[in-house]
């Protein structure tokens, strides 16, 4: 559909069909966390909480989008190490993005993805408008979505590893425009 998924497969991404998420009943824990910022990225950006809008808005907004695809790749580095977390995390984003560029000619697409958003060095939030609306990319768990039954359903293991970590992205795609 539209070569975004052959695209992220060359790049060593898996990308599996998946039904479109909707707000978890454990969404309220879920946003709790949020508010702990041991991420530090609470507050700080327009795809994270409060910015991203309330569990209500999230819900309205993933009920606009008719299909939805599970990017994930699994990155062999030590996740203490921030460096190389941030290499992952940006590779995630990157890819992601170039795929949500491919999808936009032709459909509505919006990608969820781990944490917020990091396209700009600094975000305007909460000051100024969002500088490129269409590069955002809002945090998963901030829209209240479960990941690990999400990813049950989607056949795959949820782990913590010493050694790895798994990053993923969610790309939401609108009805084809005609
Ligand atoms: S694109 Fe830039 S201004 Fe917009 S949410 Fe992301 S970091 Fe903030």
């Amino acid at each position: 559909m539209y070569g975004f998924e052959d695209r992220l497969r060359e790049e060593s991404f898996e990308v599996t069909r998946i039904d479109v998420p909707a707000v978890s009943p454990k969404a309220k824990e879920f946003r709790a966390l949020c508010e702990k910022n041991e991420c530090r990225e609470y507050g700080t950006n327009w795809g994270c909480p409060p910015g991203v809008g309330t569990l209500e808005e999230c819900a309205e907004t993933l009920r606009t989008y008719h299909e939805a695809f599970l990017v994930a790749k699994r990155y062999v580095l030590d996740p203490k190490n921030v460096k190389e977390m941030k290499r992952a995390r940006d590779n995630l984003g990157d890819s992601s993005r170039r795929a949500a560029d491919m999808i936009r000619p032709f459909a509505a697409v919006k990608v969820l993805g781990d944490g917020g958003c990091r396209y700009c060095g600094v975000c305007t939030y909460p000051g100024g408008a969002c500088r490129y609306p269409l590069q955002r990319m809002d945090s998963i768990s901030g829209y209240g979505i479960d990941m690990e039954d999400l990813f049950k359903k989607a056949g795959k293991k949820f782990a913590f590893e010493d050694c790895a970590v798994t990053l993923c992205s969610i790309v939401l795609v609108g009805k084809a425009r005609k």
